[in-house]
């Protein structure tokens, strides 16, 4: 039986993904004004996988110490993670988070779902780009289910 972690290894000790395993992810997104907390995703991509919490924190520490202001605040105006200028969420904008995943898949389905998600971080339009549609990320190629 083929599962959503089938081949997939972690990026800090190589070991191969297991039923709950982390991945770091970017994308492009924007916070809708008239319900807060709903966020559309235009752009997905995952950067690394990790097989455990002792890995993602491993990354997560590596990447937060090269940041300015790691960890933004759910605001609607939050300063850029690495130039503190105002990134406003409500406008197309860059996130990186650690999203934690537990093995959902069925004989039929390939699929995982997201137990835990945190923001490590979130970009302005001069440090990053945000990209409006979706062409370098294929859910079907990955089997995760967001
Ligand atoms: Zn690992
Ligand atoms: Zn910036």
């Amino acid at each position: 039986m083929s599962n959503s972690y089938q081949g997939r290894y972690c990026g800090v000790c190589d070991h191969e993904l297991s039923h709950g395993f982390f991945s770091l992810t970017k994308r492009s997104q924007t916070v809708t004004g008239s319900e807060p907390g709903v966020v559309l995703v235009s752009d997905d991509n995952v950067l690394t996988d990790f097989c455990g919490q002792e890995c993602a924190n491993y990354a997560e520490v590596a990447i937060s110490s090269t940041l300015t202001s790691p960890y933004p605040a759910a605001d609607v105006t939050v300063p850029c993670s690495l130039c503190l200028r105002p990134v406003d969420r409500t406008a197309p904008h860059v996130s990186v988070a650690m999203m934690q995943f537990e093995d959902a898949s069925e004989p039929w389905l390939v699929s995982a779902r997201v137990v835990h998600e945190r923001e490590l971080a979130v970009y302005c339009r001069s440090c990053a780009e945000p990209r409006s549609t979706s062409n370098a990320f294929d859910d079907s190629e990955l089997g995760v289910a967001v």
